[in-house]
């Protein structure tokens, strides 16, 4: 249960909630929550419904994914960092890991639900590379609450969930991301859908902030330090807002983690301009031969073209605000670092969360942090060989397969038929 209002970060006014992601005098800016509970209270209710007083939505599922955080032992000794605390966002029941899909998206997808549940009859629609495909269609598996994902076709053999998914549509587009992107926009053209709006979305935003809130209070204060791999860099922007919140509640210290954010060579946009300390991206300085880089990388769930880096509120604010740091790790140095996690640890990563183990080996190594201080390593991603010992993966299938460039037009009737059946 909490009650929330919306504020805009430019102008500052009150917006009111109708599932709104942005700011009705068209400001280029996130919104925000605010919540009526200034501490946290936490709530007798599963998994990241324990953190609710701080969700965009009043009321819970009963589903139990949520994030876990743990001190560590072996990766902490061999890194010798006495104060390593570890964010696991996966599946891994030995750890209480209960994230079936794998990666915290999950945490995204569950507080959007229901926060589109709450204000608006209108389906969602979702363009996704992956893992948040997966996440959205297994809340819909889980909730019966009908969504439609549109992802590059190349994207179709990463989508499974560990329940049977009846309401939701999966269209492949033939195309690349970017083209999915354009063909979700095609479909929110239609009555009756709209866009989950990806960072615009406070309820993605405070539900990836959880990992900051659950290691606040599994650690007794915030930690000094916050490594993440980001591609959009959302829930860098997330972990921030999470601690200006916990500031305020007064019993969790005073200054807010610094930023550690990393990117995956050779796409490390962010990187290159907050390296020179600037607001905003240049394509032709920042990501050169942009498509050639992205095939390169170890983890493309990193490879944001467009992230929320200069707009108010978003990645150079949340930087700026937490004197933060940004690294770019090698494909070795992260299939490095991996393998020593898992070994260490005792679970297989998402390569996301590889890079950010490479960045936190890094930092050790040059000195970017004191290793006496609190750090929280975000494993934004793990337990793929784990969750497949317990469940049997569900493929899915797309209904329908578009050309990159189409319009709505081909897929309008099936759409419409299934929101009239469904809702
Ligand atoms: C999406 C994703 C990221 C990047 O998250 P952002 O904060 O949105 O940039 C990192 N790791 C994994 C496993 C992801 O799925
Ligand atoms: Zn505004």
């Amino acid at each position: 249960m909490s009650a929330y209002t919306l504020h805009c970060v430019l102008c500052g006014e009150e917006v009111a909630e109708h599932y709104t992601t942005a700011c009705p005098q068209g400001h280029p800016s996130l919104l925000r929550a605010d919540y009526a509970e200034r501490q946290l209270n936490l709530k007798n209710a599963p998994g990241i419904f324990r953190f609710s007083s701080w969700l965009p939505i009043h009321g819970t599922l009963p589903i139990d994914a949520g994030p876990v955080c743990y001190k560590s032992e072996a990766l902490a000794r061999v890194l010798n960092l006495p104060n390593l605390f570890i964010g696991f966002n996966g599946y891994w029941p030995e750890r209480g890991g209960t994230i079936s899909t794998c990666s915290f998206k999950e945490l995204e997808a569950l507080p959007t639900m229901v926060r589109a549940q709450e204000n608006t009859t209108k389906t969602l629609v979702i363009a996704s590379a992956g893992n948040t495909a997966r996440a959205f269609l297994q809340v819909s598996a889980l909730t019966g609450v009908p969504v439609v994902v549109v992802v590059p076709d190349k994207a179709i053999p990463r989508l499974w969930t560990t329940v049977p998914v009846d309401k939701a549509c999966v269209i492949a587009v033939q195309g690349d991301y970017t083209d999915a992107i354009r063909f979700s926009r095609e479909v929110c053209s239609l009555p009756g859908f709209i866009e989950e709006g990806g960072a615009r979305n406070v309820a993605r935003r405070d539900g990836m902030g959880t990992v900051m809130l659950d290691a606040a209070v599994t650690i007794g204060r915030m930690p000094d330090y916050y490594f993440q791999a980001i591609g959009s860099g959302t829930g860098g922007i997330a972990a921030w807002e999470a601690a200006v919140r916990l500031r305020a509640d007064g019993r969790f210290g005073t200054a807010l983690p610094s930023l550690h954010l990393s990117q995956n060579l050779p796409f490390v946009p962010m990187v290159s301009a907050w390296n020179e300390r600037r607001r905003n991206l240049i394509a032709e300085t920042d990501m050169p031969d942009a498509p050639a880089a992205i095939s390169r990388v170890f983890s493309d769930v990193l490879t944001n073209r467009e992230p929320p880096y200069a707009i108010p509120g978003g990645v150079f604010d949340a930087m700026s605000a937490t004197d933060g740091r940004m690294y770019a790790v090698t494909n070795e140095e992260a299939r490095a670092a991996g393998t020593l996690y898992t070994e260490l640890e005792g679970i297989d990563l998402d390569p996301a969360a590889a890079v950010c183990t490479a960045s936190l080996i890094r930092a050790c190594e040059n000195g970017s942090i004191d290793k006496n201080r609190t750090v929280l390593l975000n494993i934004t991603g793990g337990g793929y060989e784990r969750v497949r010992e317990d469940h049997a993966l569900i493929p899915l299938h797309p209904a329908f397969s578009v050309p990159a460039g189409s319009t709505a037009v081909q897929v309008a009737k099936e759409l419409l038929e299934m929101v009239k059946t469904h809702v």
